[in-house]
């Protein structure tokens, strides 16, 4: 690791993610916002006309001004973040990538690839190993990271410290926000006072990408995780945070304090090498029998802790609990982030042939 800090882009800077991306990165002790872009549509214009700000603090006078650049890899820096729409985002970080560029990607176009990093650095930073393959097996001079789907998210890091206890089975039903669904996302009149019980995609991602990243690096491969997941996804009229309904069988059933201890103790390399993202705790078991709740629990620790709570015995499986977590923060461009820190940290971010 060196002291001097490194020029990062990011692309699809203007949609919802994009702007949390925007203002984490331009108070960054690591990393210097140099460079941003988006469609067609808002490339050639300032920051400030080319997107409608949706955060609740300002954004960053050092970007306002900023023009928006198309998504060609010509004036980038070496590592970009992208909160591009999937529609795009698998031709262009691929694009990026051959050029020689470091693309710590939110979108789901290379996470199931057998030879991309579905990361969580609390959960898997061995599976970084399979950057080595990535390498020998592509043409690429540059490399892809991602993080996974938001409501994976939240899943797989309530489930990491379960998995001593021989997790076997998973019913997931997630309470999806609604600006998981980017900007302007899902119209007003199909949401408000309404439950939408399908998201495209949304299950597929969330019963195979957890497996991926609670699996083993063995061989230079990721063996799944044996556990099955069945997960059923809705979006309900609630701004940010994802709320998820799990019951949860195990080999050998523990006991409730069991699992309460495994969440309170659950730390990863990011507490551990106090990386500039990483929260205090990543999970917070809250007793009150009526948390976590979207309204008071999901901004906790900047967003990037994953609540839970309300453990209690299951008829079907073995116990029922609730997870919440935020689904821009801690489901996408924090997370990016703290998968780039955690690259830094390992040296990994200059050896691109860029
Ligand atoms: P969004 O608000 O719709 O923003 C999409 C971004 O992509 C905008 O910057 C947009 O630029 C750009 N874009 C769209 N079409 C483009 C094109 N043809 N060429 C170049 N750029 C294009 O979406 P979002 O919610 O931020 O999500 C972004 C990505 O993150 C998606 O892949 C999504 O699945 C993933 N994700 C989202 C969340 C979440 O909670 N929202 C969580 C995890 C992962 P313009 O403004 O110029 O159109």
């Amino acid at each position: 690791m060196t002291d001097s800090t490194i020029d990062v882009g990011v692309l699809g800077a203007t949609g919802a993610v994009g702007q949390e991306f925007i203002s984490q990165l331009s108070a960054h002790p690591w990393f210097n916002l140099t460079w941003i872009a988006a469609s067609e549509r808002s490339a050639g214009r300032s920051y400030d006309q080319a997107t409608t700000w949706r955060l609740p603090i300002p954004c960053p006078e050092s970007v306002t001004k900023m023009r928006v650049d198309s998504v060609l890899p010509d004036r980038a820096p070496e590592l970009v973040f992208s909160g591009l729409d999937s529609t795009v985002a698998g031709e262009v970080e691929e694009k990026f990538a051959k050029a020689g560029h470091l693309v710590v990607s939110n979108a789901g176009n290379h996470r199931m690839a057998d030879d991309v990093p579905l990361l969580i650095p609390e959960v898997n930073s061995d599976h970084l190993g399979l950057l080595e393959r990535q390498a020998s097996v592509r043409a690429w001079a540059g490399r892809i990271v991602t993080n996974p789907n938001c409501s994976t998210m939240m899943l797989a890091m309530a489930l990491a410290p379960l998995r001593r206890f021989g997790l076997q089975a998973v019913n997931v039903t997630t309470l999806q926000a609604v600006s998981g669904a980017g900007y302007p996302g899902v119209a007003a009149l199909d949401m408000l006072g309404n439950v939408i019980p399908y998201i495209g995609g949304e299950e597929e991602k969330i019963e195979t990408e957890t497996k991926k990243i609670l699996g083993t690096l063995r061989d230079g491969r990721v063996d799944d995780h044996p556990v099955v997941v069945s997960a059923h996804a809705t979006r309900v009229p609630v701004i940010n945070g994802h709320t998820e309904m799990l019951s949860v069988g195990f080999k050998t059933k523990p006991s409730e304090n069991d699992i309460i201890q495994a969440f309170r103790e659950f730390v990863g390399r990011p507490q551990n090498e106090h990386l500039p993202t990483a929260p205090l705790r990543p999970l917070e078991y809250l007793t009150a029998v009526d948390r976590p709740q979207p309204l008071l629990d999901v901004d906790r620790g900047k967003g990037m802790t994953v609540t839970v709570g309300r453990l209690r015995q299951c008829r079907l499986l073995d116990y029922k609990l609730v997870v919440l977590g935020h689904n821009t923060v801690r489901g996408a461009a924090g997370a990016a982030i703290l998968n780039a820190e955690l690259m830094y940290k390992d040296g990994l971010l200059n050896q691109t042939d860029h």
